[in-house]
């Protein structure tokens, strides 16, 4: 600054020592030195002006080519104004690049402010959320997409999974969607239409009930036949010879129809995936009555510990519950050599209610549990088949327990024994005070 400074101090001293000298002939310096200072002084206004103006309106008013300061600041202004104009280029190609990709995605893609205004959506969004071009931006999604499980996830703040929800553009088809947070508190809103996937997986399931529901008739027809040849061959008539194979065709005939009963099971707990029944549960006296069910299967070969708090109940369905129940209590028996221990608790552990069934028996490695509810995941074939399992047992744990929005957790060493704990969120417990006597 100091420099720009002294330079014009010396162009001013140089014009009015020029005027000064023009004057001097004319015996007037003094107002040969005004003039020429006066003169400087409207070409500084002049440039001044010119300035303020361009400032105003870069595009419309043009700087003036000139030289000594004025020159240099104008050059200067104008470089710094085309590198403006080459970084707001690269930043709109930058945009325009990311709109495109953007557009490119097969997924809907739905920018959104902290509360949901709709700050840019792509045109796979339109489509499937049934947005209006320009009228909805700014507008409150939540205000737009009205479905309540929508509104629930979007108010939960909660977004690690997906929610699925109806079209708002057409009925049969089904959206999931899932919210993403970035940056300072902004949203973007990913919309999938899984219509198709959905499609497939009610045919499968379509398809497994349907030929399990078909199966069930003749194999009650072959296991009732078999159960009436069965006597004669014990008696030594002309079917002695069959007994041993009549022995296991009937064997695998009822194991047979156990597979359809778990597999229709499987199929009807898939196929109503609403978790709203609302029945109380009496958990304490269901229990007691699997309980003494598990004790004839066990054939008192093993010890019980039994620990069941009294007055928690579940909301749900009893059908689903015992299903639970049953299977892992039944694992128990099957998977833990006679005098071995098994404890069941039913109890409210502070966050929720928790039923766990521990035993003592050969137990599972740790590479199997990850895998332990995939249908027809067996550890062992042998052994389990010998057992009379299905491989469906857990699978039917899992499907039930998300009915309860329930969580299904495994802990187990080969030989030392498993614990399966089922935890129940405390919205599904109800817990009644012990009347005081
Ligand atoms: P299965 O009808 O074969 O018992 P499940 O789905 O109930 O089928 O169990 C899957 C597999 O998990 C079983 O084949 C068995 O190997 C293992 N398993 C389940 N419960 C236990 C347990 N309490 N102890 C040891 N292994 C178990």
């Amino acid at each position: 600054m100091w420099t720009v400074l002294r330079r014009q101090i010396f162009y001013a001293t140089l014009v009015a020592l020029l005027g000064g000298l023009i004057g001097w002939p004319f015996n007037a310096s003094g107002w040969g030195m005004g003039l020429a200072l006066a003169l400087w002084l409207v070409r500084q206004l002049y440039h001044l002006a010119m300035l303020r103006a361009w400032v105003d309106n870069p595009k419309r008013v043009e700087l003036p080519e000139t030289s000594g300061v004025w020159g240099e600041v104008y050059e200067r202004l104008l470089d710094l104004q085309r590198r403006n104009r080459k970084r707001k280029k690269r930043l709109a190609d930058l945009l325009s690049q990311f709109q495109a990709s953007a557009e490119a995605l097969p997924y809907g893609a739905v920018v959104l402010e902290e509360r949901g205004e709709i700050v840019w959506y792509n045109t796979a969004a339109r489509a499937l959320l049934g947005l209006r071009g320009q009228a909805d931006l700014g507008q409150r999604l939540p205000n737009l997409l009205r479905h309540p499980a929508f509104t629930d996830y979007f108010a939960r703040g909660d977004f690690k999974d997906e929610v699925e929800i109806p079209s708002p553009v057409n009925t049969e088809a089904t959206l999931a969607l899932q919210m993403v947070l970035y940056g300072d508190n902004q949203r973007l809103l990913l919309v999938r239409d899984v219509s198709e996937l959905r499609r497939l997986e009610r045919i499968r399931r379509d398809f497994v009930a349907n030929a399990s529901h078909e199966l069930r008739t003749p194999l009650t027809v072959l296991r009732g036949y078999l159960e009436m040849m069965q006597p004669e061959a014990r008696s030594g008539k002309p079917l002695a010879e069959w007994r041993v194979p009549l022995n296991e065709m009937h064997a695998q005939a009822t194991r047979m129809e156990a597979l359809i009963k778990a597999l229709l099971k499987l199929a009807r707990l898939e196929a109503d995936a609403s978790q709203s029944r609302q029945d109380i549960l009496d958990v304490p006296a269901l229990l007691e009555r699997i309980l003494s069910e598990i004790r004839v299967l066990s054939r008192g070969k093993h010890r019980f510990v039994v620990q069941i708090e009294s007055g928690l109940f579940l909301f749900g369905h009893e059908v689903e519950a015992e299903s639970i129940f049953t299977n892992l209590m039944t694992n128990a028996v099957q998977y833990t050599p006679g005098g071995g221990t098994i404890t069941i608790q039913w109890r409210w552990n502070g966050e929720g209610a928790c039923f766990s069934v521990n035993d003592t028996g050969i137990g599972i490695a740790p590479e199997n549990i990850p895998r332990l509810t995939e249908r027809f995941y067996r550890v062992d074939e042998g052994r389990s088949s010998a057992s009379g399992g299905t491989g469906l047992g857990l699978s039917i744990v899992k499907h039930a327990l998300e009915r309860f929005e329930g969580r299904l957790e495994i802990h187990s060493r080969p030989d030392e024994g498993s614990r399966f704990i089922c935890h129940f969120p405390p919205h599904r417990v109800q817990r009644q005070e012990p009347v005081a006597a």
